[in-house]
């Protein structure tokens, strides 16, 4: 079918170099598949590059636009079977189709290299890449003050180590690719006027293929194993914080680095205890004798219990510092602070002596109080 690169890209056919490069950068942000994370993104996203690499371009543009769509009827799309970065599937792009095409002013390497986190493009690399894994860990309160080393157990890709991740027999059996003559590249050249480079789909870039495949990993050159892994927890960490261990994720294919390993922390809820920050904030109730005459009550830190001394005459509503009994900072020296809030315990009950003994006392104010005025 036709494609009008014009509608993909949302411009008029007079549009401007600068406008085509404006609406190209909105359409590749919108529709990044690493923002949105569909297979429908990735399409689009390949959709747009392919309308901006024909449209940005001088000479790709005038026969474009003197051809039409043309080039779909006439044996193959200039462009690397309809899709500028080769193998292009998704979270492996690979941009040396791109940028093998000479005498081209693509800026996409800069935009990639915001997206993808890398400098110059190299896609072989990139694509190679490992999985990041991500999992869960459940702690304590007091856990996640102090911090602490647990061994994770989980199934995750490791190197197959017959083959050394190379997927080849005994790690050598390899033969040149024919396609690419051992290249890695092919060469397009359509109507006589484009010459294109796009990665080999055969080898993907490899320039070679596996003659013989290893029978430990079945050619894969990774096994699933159960693997422990060491994780310190550093005191400080707070719920919904992730842990990052490099390359401790899925293996990477043909010694390429592994992927990343996130554990995702989860601090669970500990009674009368409420984080604020570095400090831990705990409710009290003190008997509204206590809170008049003064008295000690115990209080429960993440260290132990201590003894908290309520002076005489304490309102409701005080706070007291229990210094350094907080959480440890995270990136600092220290600890925060416990917050202890001591409210009044008023009796909604009293017993027959309780009642005579307030009231004699109520009585003691009464007459305080009428001296007053
Ligand atoms: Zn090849
Ligand atoms: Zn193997």
């Amino acid at each position: 079918m036709a494609k009008d690169f014009y509608k993909t890209l949302g411009v008029d056919k007079t549009a401007s170099a600068a406008e085509i490069k404006k609406a190209f950068r909105k359409l590749a942000h919108e529709h990044h598949p690493d923002k949105n994370g569909n297979a429908d993104n990735a399409d689009k996203f390949k959709e747009i590059n392919e309308a901006y690499q024909v449209l940005s371009n001088k000479e790709k543009r005038q026969q474009y636009d003197q051809f039409g769509s043309t080039f779909d009827g006439a044996g193959g799309n200039p462009f690397g079977g309809g899709n500028p970065f080769g193998q292009g599937n998704m979270g492996g792009f690979d941009f040396s189709g791109a940028q093998g095409a000479q005498g081209q002013d693509f800026d996409l390497g800069d935009i990639f290299g915001q997206f993808f986190g890398g400098g110059a493009p190299n896609g072989r690399a990139r694509s190679q890449k490992g999985q990041d894994i991500q999992v869960d860990m459940e702690i304590s309160l007091k856990e996640a003050v102090f911090g602490k080393s647990e061994v994770l157990s989980l199934r995750k890709q490791v190197v197959c180590e017959p083959c050394t991740g190379t997927g080849a027999d005994k790690g050598t059996s390899y033969e040149d690719c024919k396609t690419c003559a051992g290249t890695g590249k092919i060469a397009t050249t359509v109507l006589g006027t484009f010459r294109t480079q796009t990665v080999c789909p055969e080898c993907h870039g490899q320039g070679k293929l596996i003659k013989d495949k290893c029978g430990a990993c079945h050619g894969q050159g990774f096994n699933e194993e159960n693997t422990d892994i060491q994780v310190e927890v550093p005191g400080g960490i707070d719920n919904g914080q992730a842990i990052r261990l490099a390359g401790q994720g899925n293996a990477g294919k043909n010694g390429s680095p592994a992927g990343d390993l996130y554990v995702t922390i989860h601090v669970k809820n500990e009674p009368n205890f409420t984080r604020q920050g570095n400090d831990l904030i705990s409710e009290y109730d003190v008997p509204f004798t206590m809170a008049a005459l003064g008295g000690d009550i115990q209080v429960k830190t993440i260290d132990g219990k201590v003894k908290l001394k309520i002076p005489a005459g304490t309102p409701s509503g005080k706070q007291f510092i229990l210094r350094d009994k907080g959480v440890t900072h995270l990136r600092a020296r220290g600890r925060g602070n416990q917050i202890v809030i001591v409210n009044i315990d008023v009796p909604t009950k009293l017993t027959k002596k309780q009642k005579q003994l307030l009231e004699e006392l109520n009585k003691e104010f009464e007459v305080k109080k009428k001296s007053w005025f």
